[in-house]
């Protein structure tokens, strides 16, 4: 079997991600390697792969039983026989799982180093003298072998013996945070001969960095919560009280939320940690001894209540949100008084060497804190990986590059409102703005000077400008039933021209919406419902059974047998064998019920979403629009046009909203007319930068189909 056909086969994927397959290589024909890899980039499978293509076992070093208890159950479903040794055993466990081992019945063996090389042991001797000698040593969190890096563990230290004891013996490496000092220890500690190193980029592409200043914390909390009702997200606190005291506050607002610290007793921290797992707990308030091997692969944000210690530790936190790869959050919230009460917490008692290390990090996270430039360069320059000045997915980018000089915007917008004697609502003054033919507007209006000076900006864009404007306090809306425009006392210098107004920039809707996975909602429900009675049925978390990226591409491709779903994301072999026909009764039943049919042939090889490179628009492009209203105006449903021109059904209806927007097309084809107020006045509030905000806000009843047309109508050329 080669490595890509064992991939389809044990982990249902189609295709390697960064290094993987190199590293993979390396490790069958029998080469050391270290290989660093973010936070949810696929370590994993770096050696549980070649585990299951060679021979003999596995041993993996990992230093936290929670971690080893996830990946073996991760293991044991895809029908990969794995097990661990520690303390938390029975002797008669143990005794059972040496006896598999004899057998050669076990592929992978999980260890804590001390459990191999701690004084008394007589593991390694029996390792030593399997039948089918052991094949492969991976050390994860291989960082913690050292004292440069963040999280040093002195009984990593004793595996500085390894090669003395498995001399030919390939060893992998793995973690995700070292810098170079750290990984050069790392080699010369664990004396890996002639290793191949394989460094993955550390981008998160994925993951939304945002720094706020540490201001009624609370309250911008749950402001930020709000937007993500339903979702997992992990906050952390500096303090053990806190974490109590916020998850109390947040159950008192109706929110799932439980604390976690290392103040716990065992049960309570065990049973928190399993609530969050499964999605019982969608918020856990936690000092950093939570996360650690947390591989719950849908934690939508994180969030930093306090300053972390250092960038490799605030990295590996963030990096906790995300790893199915769909977009996700990390917000800090930042006061400089943070640094100086961390700075007692950093010392190392006696280690005035250490502790300068440490100060020197902390330093470096309260510069990442306070940076008036792109977070995501800084992050990647600290990792000594090189970055584009702008990420476009920070705060920073995200506000910095979209601002333009919008004096003279704001001066057309001050001198209507004047013109118009401060008497009419936005809706009035935009109309005036564009100089519209509506006979609303009144005659003597029509004749004024600024009368349609606004005419090339969009209706949509003059809404988001007028309530930056009055955001930045050069306009106010008047209180009552019926807001009109007002002037302020900052109006007259911009009228006169002594100041300029800096305002942010629209950006393409299309670049950004092509990239959202359109599925069924109601679908993807019910598929949620199936997977969590199979978690509960197995006593496993849900997300072990299949990620969430795997339902949603069930609930969007709509496969129909057994050989449609192997190529959803996550089906290997035995999944496949074990849950197949569950997840396909819900599916065909609601392709029945609504009429639809599979979409399978639409699905790319590739899984990886990559961002979207705008091609200028052709003529054929323009072709291609009509193409689908064509079809659209034979009655045929989005969902078929798609299937029949080989297109997503995003591209469609982008095709057709292009239409609304040229007004060839009448909105209400697209959207129900009911839905319509919801949609534009979620616009009105929250911009139309961006669809995936909007969609959270209307929630499942809207789909970006109907939001994109009633943008398109929103700036239709009338
Ligand atoms: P890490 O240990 O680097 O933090 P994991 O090994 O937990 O990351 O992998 C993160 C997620 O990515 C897991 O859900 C894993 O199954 C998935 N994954 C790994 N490799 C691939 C791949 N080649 N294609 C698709 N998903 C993958
Ligand atoms: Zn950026």
């Amino acid at each position: 079997m080669t490595p890509t056909q064992a991939l389809q086969k044990y982990f249902g994927y189609s295709e390697f991600r960064h290094e993987q397959e190199a590293i993979i290589n390396t490790v069958l024909s029998g080469g050391d390697v270290m290989a660093l890899m973010p936070t949810g980039g696929g370590k994993s499978l770096c050696y549980q792969l070649p585990a299951v293509l060679l021979e003999g076992l596995t041993i993996v070093i990992s230093p936290l039983i929670a971690l080893m208890k996830d990946q073996v159950d991760a293991l044991n479903l895809a029908g990969i026989p794995a097990a661990f040794l520690n303390s938390s055993q029975s002797t008669g466990e143990q005794n059972e799982i040496i006896a598999k081992l004899n057998k050669n019945h076990i592929k992978l063996l999980y260890l804590a180093p001390e459990r191999l090389f701690g004084s008394g042991s007589k593991l390694v001797d029996f390792l030593r003298s399997l039948p089918v000698p052991v094949s492969q040593i991976a050390i994860d969190e291989a960082h913690c072998i050292s004292h440069w890096g963040h999280d040093f563990r002195p009984e990593y230290l004793m595996l500085a013996g390894l090669k003395d004891h498995f001399p030919n013996i390939p060893v992998i490496a793995l973690t995700a945070t070292a810098d170079k000092q750290t990984r050069q220890d790392i080699l010369d500690k664990l004396d890996l001969k002639s290793p191949a190193i394989f460094v993955s980029s550390f981008n998160r592409a994925n993951i939304t960095y945002r720094v706020n200043p540490k201001r009624n914390s609370f309250d911008q909390l749950l402001d930020f919560l709000n937007e993500r009702k339903d979702e997992s997200g992990i906050i952390y606190c500096l303090s053990r009280k806190s974490t109590e005291s916020l998850a109390d506050s947040l159950r008192a607002r109706g929110y799932a939320a439980d604390a976690y610290h290392a103040g716990l007793d065992n049960g309570t921290k065990a049973k928190n940690q399993e609530a969050f797992l499964r999605d019982e707990v969608k918020i856990m308030v936690a000092t950093v001894a939570f996360g650690m091997g947390i591989n719950k692969s849908n934690v939508r944000y994180v969030v930093h209540m306090d300053l972390p210690k250092n960038i490799e530790g605030y990295y590996q936190e963030t990096g906790r949100a995300g790893r199915d790869g769909l977009a996700s959050s990390a917000l800090l919230f930042y006061s400089p008084g943070d640094v100086i009460k961390l700075k007692g917490f950093v010392a190392v008692e006696g280690d005035a060497e250490q502790t300068q290390i440490m100060l020197q990090k902390l330093d470096d996270m309260a510069r990442y804190a306070a940076l008036p430039t792109c977070r995501r360069k800084y992050l990647l320059n600290y990792f000594d990986e090189p970055a584009p000045d702008h990420c476009g997915n920070c705060d920073i980018c995200l506000s910095e590059i979209t601002k333009f000089d919008g004096t003279l915007i704001a001066q057309k917008a001050l001198s209507a409102v004047s013109r118009l004697k401060e008497r009419f609502g936005a809706g009035y003054v935009i109309d005036f703005l564009r100089g519209s033919k509506n006979e609303k507007i009144r005659p003597e209006h029509k004749e004024l000077k600024t009368y349609g000076v606004g005419a090339n900006v969009s209706k949509a864009d003059w809404q988001r400008y007028l309530r930056e404007l009055a955001a930045l306090g050069y306009l106010q809306f008047s209180d009552g039933e019926y807001p009109v425009l007002q002037l302020t006392a900052k109006s007259e210098a911009v009228l006169k021209g002594q100041e300029k107004v800096e305002l942010i920039a629209t950006q393409t809707i299309e670049t950004l919406a092509t990239e959202e996975l359109p599925f069924e909602n109601e679908l993807l429900e019910r598929l949620k419902t199936v997977r969590r009675d199979i978690a509960v049925l197995e006593n496993v978390p849900a997300y072990l059974i299949l990620s969430d990226v795997a339902l949603i591409e069930m609930a969007t491709y709509l496969p129909q047998n057994l050989n449609e779903l192997r190529l959803i994301s996550g089906f290997g072999d035995v999944k496949l064998a074990r849950y197949g026909r569950e997840f396909l009764l819900p599916i065909t039943t609601y392709t029945a019920e609504h009429g639809l049919s599979s979409k399978i042939n639409l699905k790319g090889h590739k899984r990886e979403r990559k961002p979207k490179t705008e091609k200028p628009a052709t003529s054929r492009s323009a072709d291609t629009k009509r193409d689908s209203l064509l079809l659209f105006r034979q009655n045929k449903s989005i969902a078929d046009i798609a299937a029949e021109r080989g297109l997503s059904v995003t591209t469609i209806e982008s095709h057709l909203a292009h239409f609304v927007a040229l007004g060839e097309l009448d909105v209400l084809a697209m959207v129900p007319e009911v839905k319509i107020p919801a949609i534009k006045d979620a616009v009105e509030s929250y911009g139309a930068e961006r669809l995936a905000p909007l969609k959270e806000v209307l929630g499942a009843d809207y789909s970006y189909g109907e939001i994109k047309a009633v943008l398109a109508w929103m700036n239709r050329n009338e």
